[in-house]
């Protein structure tokens, strides 16, 4: 498959995050890229780009040089969420194996201001050990797919907040709430009185979508369980927002076109 009539960039973008979308949204607009999101499959009902779209594993780091090269991709960019560890060091792989250039588009993490009572935990693990210490009815946010890790917890009192609904094994005393961001900090407020909210767990996932449940757990003094971001591979180009990432790309074509 060759690139489209007049384009002269095939873009493909490893999504499942808002950033990622908004990549695509930019870059559909301009002629000169051909644009293809790959999502992982996991979510029913995902929100669909504009562009081409493809679902599904590439069967490891060699499948994606090998997708990579079989459509003639000519920029890579890992748009995946800061959670999604092992696809990152795929692409950093495949971008080695297929010699096309890696831009990582990696959203800032949060960090504590005034007011804020934060506990860092390395892992979900590390966080469901510290949780009973914390509070006894807890606002998790974390996602379905690593519900698991608190499943053991038979004390605490779960409100979990999801986009599908989680699979066993997953704690005895929950409730689940089905939702999508973004959320409003008025929304924020009211889960967290109705539900009678005293910890709220989260990924340091950052971005502004769902941030205003810190500044909710902020006001109403709640505390914070944070868990930190997994490593990210060595030596990739990153940008910190939509905006740098169509820079970058930008600049790189107009550096080619130069030489
Ligand atoms: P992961 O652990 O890093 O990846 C597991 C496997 O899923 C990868 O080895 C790859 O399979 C496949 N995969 C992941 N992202 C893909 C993509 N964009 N396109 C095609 N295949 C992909 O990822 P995860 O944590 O399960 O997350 C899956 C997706 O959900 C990611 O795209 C991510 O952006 C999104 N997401 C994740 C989180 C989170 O907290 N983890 C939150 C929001 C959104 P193969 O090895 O077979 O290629």
């Amino acid at each position: 498959m060759s690139a489209e009539p007049g384009s002269t960039h095939h873009v493909l973008i490893l999504g499942g995050t808002t950033e990622a979308r908004r990549l695509a949204e930019a870059l559909a607009e301009d002629p000169s890229y051909r644009v293809t999101t790959s999502l992982a499959g996991r979510v029913t009902s995902p929100v669909l780009p504009p562009g081409e779209i493809r679902i599904g594993g590439f069967g490891g780091p060699a499948g994606l040089a090998s997708w990579i090269g079989v459509h003639r991709v000519t920029r890579l960019i890992d748009a995946t969420h800061p959670f999604a560890e092992r696809m990152s060091f795929n692409a950093a792989e495949a971008a080695a194996l297929s010699g096309v250039p890696l831009l990582a588009l990696r959203r800032p993490g949060w960090s504590p201001g005034p007011g804020d009572a934060w506990t860092f935990a390395d892992s979900l693990a590390e966080a469901a050990a510290l949780l009973p210490g914390m509070g006894s009815r807890a606002f998790l946010t974390t996602g379905r797919m690593g519900l698991h890790s608190f499943a053991d917890l038979n004390d605490t009192w779960f409100l979990v907040r999801s986009v599908d609904p989680p699979a066993a094994p997953r704690p005895p005393r929950l409730e689940v709430l089905l939702a999508r961001g973004p959320f409003t900090l008025a929304d924020e407020r009211e889960l967290l009185t109705r539900h009678r909210i005293d910890v709220l767990v989260t990924k340091d996932s950052g971005g502004s979508a769902t941030a205003p449940k810190l500044a909710a757990a902020r006001e109403a003094g709640i505390p914070v369980l944070v868990v930190r971001r997994p490593a990210v591979p060595e030596d990739v180009v990153e940008a910190d927002s939509v905006q740098v990432t169509l820079d970058l790309l930008r600049r790189r074509a107009e550096d080619r076109r130069a030489r």
